[in-house]
């Protein structure tokens, strides 16, 4: 999608930091970051949430949550903990149109999420 920002970072015409490159999923650090390791895990198609990605494309669903694995791995945060989280939709406050799986750690996080 032309004005979708995340197709942008998986076309590399927007800056973003990688950390992870797979065929059909991408890594980066998000901008805003809520936790000492928070990053992004996108699909490089376009899709709007999670619930129509698990749909459309179940392959790439199983390939975006064995990259955040991976990213975790690579962040040095599995055996401490870190959250993985999707949020779809306005009382979620989804802000961005185009599939995103959070991967959070490196401090301890509460529950419930706020
Ligand atoms: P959400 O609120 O779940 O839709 O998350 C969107 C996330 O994207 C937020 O955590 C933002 O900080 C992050 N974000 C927005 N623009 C960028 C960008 N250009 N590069 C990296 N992260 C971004």
């Amino acid at each position: 999608m032309s004005d979708c920002l995340f197709c942008g970072i998986a076309a590399g015409d927007v800056p973003a930091t990688l950390v992870l490159e797979r065929p059909r999923t991408l890594a980066f650090r998000d901008l805003n970051p809520q936790a000492p390791t928070h990053v992004l895990v996108i699909t490089r198609d376009h899709h709007a949430d999670v619930g129509t990605l698990a749909h459309a494309d179940p392959e790439v669903m199983a390939e975006l949550m064995a990259s955040a694995y991976d990213v975790a791995v690579q962040e040095g945060v599995v055996e401490s903990g870190y959250r993985s989280v999707f949020n779809s939709g306005r009382d979620a406050h989804q802000s961005v149109q185009h599939v995103h799986l959070h991967v959070l750690g490196g401090r301890d996080m509460s529950w419930p999420p706020g």
